[in-house]
């Protein structure tokens, strides 16, 4: 039988803050127990891998590794040395997550002259190191956004995210930067390459319509709707586009008598319709 791996989304799927989500966890102790190969595909630039996995530790999850992650950081990185493999010099506005990305891929960390700038979420970010960044911008480097969304939702309410700096960037030199973070392609090329897998043989599981399900149509990767974080079904089924499967609860992946388990296992041409729930 043909194995199914996985591209899950973190923050609406897996908890939501630092709040486990129960039926989640359930799942992925399936997952880890079954040998099931997965990644967490996040656009959050922020956290190392290691960082990431710890956070995941400690709001209950078990058996979470760093070798669990790609992000936004990592793909960013990975697309950008492969695409120009002479160009060393880069210019971070960013944090850990994005800084040990880089020098993972022999990037050096520099001020002036630099080849490309890269933009991820830095809740230190300020005028100054934005004119800096946009000055390298306006001399030549290659602006490289790791993810675009506009809001990042904490406690206090939405606060600017990191699509919001790449834009104020974007507007200030007047080009377009590269586009990394889910719902674009190159964090998909990048994580599929990381797990060894095709697009055909996996399924990317989110809570956003517009992130984590629109990237699965723009990577023509089938995908499933996972309804504890950003939308419901009622708001899903307004897009234009659909997710091949709402669920409610990632336990509902587990039962191998499942209606999701035994679509994703049936259906032989892998076509899509015979996922959507009527
Ligand atoms: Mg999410």
């Amino acid at each position: 039988m043909k194995r199914t791996g996985y591209l899950i989304d973190l923050d609406g799927t897996m908890y939501r803050g630092t709040q486990i989500i129960e039926g989640a966890k359930i799942w992925i102790d399936w997952l880890l127990e079954h040998d099931v190969p997965f990644l967490f595909l996040t656009n959050n630039s922020g956290r190392t891998p290691v960082q990431a996995a710890q956070h995941m530790l400690n709001i209950g999850y078990q058996g979470i590794e760093p070798r669990h992650f790609y992000t936004s950081a990592m793909a960013a990185s990975d697309t950008m040395i492969r695409r120009f493999p002479e160009k060393k010099r880069a210019l971070m506005i960013g944090a850990d997550g994005l800084q040990e990305a880089l020098e993972n891929n022999g990037y050096q960390l520099v001020d002036h002259d630099a080849d490309l700038v890269f933009v991820g979420l830095d809740k230190q970010g300020n005028w100054q190191k934005y004119s800096q960044a946009l000055r390298e911008v306006l001399k030549g480097a290659i602006l490289v956004g790791t993810n675009n969304d506009r809001i990042l939702l904490s406690e206090e309410g939405a606060n600017c995210g990191n699509g919001s700096v790449v834009a104020l960037m974007e507007y200030a030199s007047s080009r377009e930067a590269v586009k990394i973070g889910k719902p674009h392609e190159a964090i998909v090329t990048g994580a599929l390459r990381q797990l060894g897998m095709s697009r055909e043989e996996v399924v990317i599981v989110g809570d956003n319509m517009e992130t984590d399900i629109l990237c699965g149509v723009n990577a023509g990767i089938k995908t499933i709707l996972v309804t504890t974080g950003v939308h419901t079904r009622q708001q899903a089924m307004a897009y234009p586009f659909a997710a091949d499967h709402i669920i409610e609860d990632l336990r509902e992946l587990i039962d191998e008598g499942g209606e999701a388990y035994r679509a994703f296992r049936m259906d032989p041409a892998g076509r899509t319709d015979s996922l959507r729930l009527p």
